[in-house]
């Protein structure tokens, strides 16, 4: 049976290229990157050649870029650590209602800890809004935290302007940059940003590491404890191997970035073009100008995603619903929600991302899989339309 995976927000294959380096790192190269002999120092090379390859993709030093064990460590120490490290000068965050739960959750779980936390809205394409940021700011507050793309709607928000503010009321400012690394153009200087998480399997590198950028001279407390590594600021023997892929796929990513995000946005809008032409009822959520380039987040009125998502797999293709990011769970979505989707809406919402490997007859066998779909869901829909839906 044919097979075409449409979830490449959800994680990548690793490439060829990034496999065939890191091989080596569990073999031969295996020293422990702290220790002082021969092979101990080659793997800290190793190290070191990955952090620069990452730091020229978002234009950063090499001294700035702090390896992690995933994307939500990255998130989690950024909000933790400044928040801790800023905790005479005070207790407010602001982030907003659309963010990855590695930064929800984590501001939840500090409210009930005695941080204050603000939940700026968005419009209803998703964007969070300057204006909003600065009327959110009082005397109190120490860390913004805002995502540069989102995961579900794909929208690109105006980190620059928003780190603008924060900036001119003192206030650090941290972005989850997870879904932009490597489909959108990225320049920390030029963005004005403080901290930035990063994820190397959303980017066709391995799984289990992340990276924290952090600005030369932010003050920021140590989340994970323990020995010296990452310059004494994060502790436990380095995923070497793991390292040496993301430097890799960093590295290619930013060789192909302009092909990509122009293959990439071509195939997307085919498919939109394509979905909207055959098929009835159909909304496309998010922003069409400010899009991460592989993002299809489509509403099927009147039916059910998850019964959608069921019957796509069926046929080898694999998507996410609207019911928050990980299908485990049944509940609508909060970043639909935040843009004023309406919950009958949300249910019927499916999230199609495309990735370096999505050809456009993975898309043609998509459009007619879900003709045939949407066309038999609704016959059996069609009492609950007719209550009103
Ligand atoms: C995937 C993702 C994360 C989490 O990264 P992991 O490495 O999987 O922990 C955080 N934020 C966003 C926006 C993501 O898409």
């Amino acid at each position: 049976m044919k097979e075409v995976y449409l979830d490449y927000s959800a994680t990548t294959p690793v490439k060829k290229e990034v496999f065939e380096e890191m091989a080596p790192y569990f073999t031969e190269h295996f020293g422990n990157p702290s220790s002082l002999y021969k092979i101990a120092s080659e793997s800290k090379e190793a190290l070191n050649l990955a952090r620069k390859r990452l730091a020229d993709l978002i234009n950063a030093s090499p001294e700035e870029i702090f390896f992690t064990g995933s994307g939500t460590e990255a998130d989690n120490w950024a909000v933790f650590g400044t928040l801790d490290a800023m905790k005479k000068k005070g207790n407010h965050m602001i982030t907003s209602s659309i963010e990855h739960h590695a930064i929800m959750h984590t501001a939840q779980y500090l409210m009930k800890r005695g941080i204050d936390a603000t939940f700026l809205s968005v419009d209803k394409e998703g964007i969070i809004s300057p204006a909003e940021l600065e009327k959110s700011i009082n005397d109190k507050t120490v860390l913004v935290s805002l995502m540069m793309v989102n995961n579900e709607v794909g929208s690109i928000e105006p980190i620059k302007e928003l780190a603008l503010v924060a900036k001119k009321h003192g206030v650090l400012f941290h972005t989850d940059a997870v879904q932009a690394l490597g489909n959108v153009p990225i320049d920390v200087k030029e963005l004005g940003v403080d901290m930035m998480s990063l994820s190397s399997h959303k980017i066709y590198g391995p799984k289990g590491v992340g990276a924290l950028y952090i600005r030369k001279g932010v003050r920021i407390s140590n989340f994970v404890h323990g020995g010296a590594q990452e310059n004494k600021k994060r502790a436990g023997t380095e995923n070497l191997a793991g390292i040496v892929g993301f430097g890799k796929a960093a590295e290619l990513a930013n060789k192909n970035l302009t092909d990509h995000i122009n293959r990439l946005t071509e195939l997307r809008n085919y498919f939109i073009d394509r979905v909207k032409g055959s098929i009835k009822d159909v909304n496309i959520n998010g922003s069409m100008d400010h899009r991460h380039p592989g993002n299809a987040n489509i509403t099927f009125n009147y039916i059910e995603g998850e019964a959608i998502l069921l019957l796509l797999n069926e046929k080898g293709i694999y998507v996410s619903t609207g019911s928050a990011c990980s299908s485990a769970s049944l509940s609508p979505s909060h970043v639909l929600a935040a843009m004023g989707v309406p919950v009958e809406m949300i249910h019927g919402t499916i999230r199609f991302t495309m990735g370096d490997f999505t050809t456009k007859e993975d898309l043609d066998y998509t459009v007619e899989a879900l003709k045939e779909i949407i066309t038999k869901l609704r016959e059996v829909s069609s009492v609950s339309e007719e209550k009103g839906w």
